[in-house]
């Protein structure tokens, strides 16, 4: 059986440092979308588990937040280390969960990266003071907020997993993580790293449930102060809306894309192509930051769209677990079937020039369709599997005009040789990054991420990321000498 895994999956929520089973006893199950097999039923936290979660988070804060930022650093750098150690197991379970191809497994490396970096960056997000008002000091310093709650998605687990779990110890803050129910296994792998690292308990807590009931009740959760979510716009809406009506927690929004690459005819067109078509095919299109607009100029239309299809068509589908395939299937059948029905729109609105449905397993094969108008719901809507359009454009008005005409602002890429039109083409896109003649993600270290719009509200990365999970507090000092009475 191509899924089986090397050791045991553990499958239980991780609370106080301690495994165990729901109190409801439900689970759900997790299948390798290349197989379609069960690898493993997951226990599925209750709100009563959601409870006990946040109990032992907020019983593990006071002693967590008073050991200081050195206190803390050896924790965050052991689990930096273990990470290392176990790559091999990690990448092959999060490969059974998600499909996406093992060649292409870096997270656990760089979860090591952000355990690391977090761990001493945070001294850098200090506060502020001032003696500018005689007879008054004033000091501005950033504190934690107590109980954080995690919420991921699937398509990068480990990664989403350190992203947001690093920062938020490193600031102080204790933390309860709801993985996706479509991926949970790498993050309740991480738990026993966690547990071996030596964590105090309570400190992390990890688990496992679709977004009702268990996302759900963390969201609302009147012991949950913050809320970090990354995932798609419209579940976002339904946790803001419930950090609204419970207690107001604070909302970091990292949501959905549409992101748009505008090809000038003065580009590096190979280079221009490479980039375009990896980013829309990685990962299968489940990707929050994939360019699934491209826009080309007319006079290098033909040329860019020969290059863009010869490197479509090179792509090799096939089981994940083998090294060599670089397309794997979308995650799972409602995956698919939302891909499915993006097909048909793309049929009917405009041509399919290339790919289409594979008609094997969850297999999507990278597509590109072209002459789709702009009000189609194939250039509005968030697709999440690997289609892409391409259209044209004659002047840099009509790309800036085509490239923000949406309701998404998360990347936008210009690919250029002249200076002087990256700079005013960064400048004029609506989105939290841009890349002039690049499409990449960042990382943690590249600077600020986030979105625009309805991209998001947040910022992650760097020193954003802290800055997120801590709130700031004035003391103001008043002394007799030189206070202006009342004032
Ligand atoms: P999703 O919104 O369906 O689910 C995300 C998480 O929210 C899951 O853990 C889910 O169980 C939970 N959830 C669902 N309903 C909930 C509710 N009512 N209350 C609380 N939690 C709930 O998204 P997805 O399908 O897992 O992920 C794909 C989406 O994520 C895409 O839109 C993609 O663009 C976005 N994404 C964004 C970024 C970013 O950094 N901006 C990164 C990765 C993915």
């Amino acid at each position: 059986m191509a899924a089986e895994a090397s050791q045991p999956i553990e499958t239980r929520l991780f609370i106080n440092n301690e495994f165990r089973e729901s109190s409801d006893k439900n689970t759900f199950e997790v299948v390798y979308p290349y197989t379609k097999e069960v690898i493993a039923n997951v226990h599925q936290a209750s709100v009563d588990d959601v409870n006990d979660a946040v109990a032992a988070a907020n019983a593990a804060f006071p002693a967590w937040r008073d050991l200081g930022v050195d206190g803390r650093a050896p924790y965050l750098r052991k689990l930096s280390e273990l990470f290392l150690e176990a790559n091999s197991e990690l990448a092959r379970l999060e490969t059974l969960c998600t499909g996406r191809p093992i060649s292409y497994f870096i997270d656990a490396g760089l979860s090591s990266e952000l355990f690391r970096y977090f761990a001493d960056a945070v001294w850098n997000s200090q506060g502020t003071a001032s003696t500018f008002n005689p007879g008054l000091m004033s000091i501005t310093v950033k504190e934690p907020y107590g109980v954080v709650g995690l919420i991921i998605p699937w398509n990068f687990p480990l990664a989403n997993f350190s992203m947001k779990i690093a920062p938020a110890l490193a600031a102080g803050n204790t933390v309860v993580l709801k993985s996706s129910e479509k991926a949970p296994l790498t993050s309740i792998f991480a738990a026993k790293l966690i547990q071996k690292a030596g964590f105090p308990p309570g400190v992390v807590n990890i688990i496992a449930g679709y977004g009702n009931p268990t996302g759900a009740a963390l969201a609302e959760h009147m012991g949950v102060r913050c809320i970090s979510f990354t995932g798609s716009s419209l579940t976002g809406q339904k946790i803001q809306a419930a950090a609204a009506k419970s207690n107001l927690k604070h909302c970091h929004m990292e949501l959905g894309g549409k992101s748009p690459a505008v090809v000038f005819e003065d580009a590096d067109l190979e280079a221009a192509a490479a980039q375009t078509q990896f980013s829309i095919q990685f990962n299968s299109g489940q990707v929050c930051v994939a360019n699934s607009r491209v826009y080309v100029q007319e006079s290098v239309y033909d040329k860019f769209v020969a290059l863009f299809r010869e490197k479509f068509a090179a792509v090799k589908l096939g089981d994940p677990l083998d090294p060599t395939t670089s397309h794997g299937p979308q995650i799972d059948a409602v995956q698919y079937k939302r891909v499915q029905e993006y097909l048909g729109i793309g049929q009917k609105d405009g041509s399919l020039t290339q790919g289409g449905d594979a008609n094997d397993g969850f297999f999507v094969k990278p597509t590109i369709f072209e002459k789709v108008p702009e009000d189609s719901r194939l250039m509005r809507e968030e697709v999440f599997g690997p289609v892409v359009t391409i259209n044209r454009f004659t002047t840099e008005e009509e790309a800036v005009q085509k490239a923000n005409d949406t309701e998404f602002g998360l990347y936008a890429s210009v690919f250029t040789k002249d200076l002087d039109r990256a700079v005013r083409m960064s400048k004029a896109l609506q989105a939290g990054t841009v890349g002039v003649n690049c499409t990449s993600p960042t990382n943690a270290k590249d600077g600020a991420f986030g979105g625009y719009k309805m991209s998001g509200n947040t910022r992650e990365g760097m020193l954003y990321s802290i800055d997120g999970f801590l709130q700031m507090k004035t003391i103001l000092i008043k002394s007799g000498e030189g206070s202006k009475g009342l004032f």
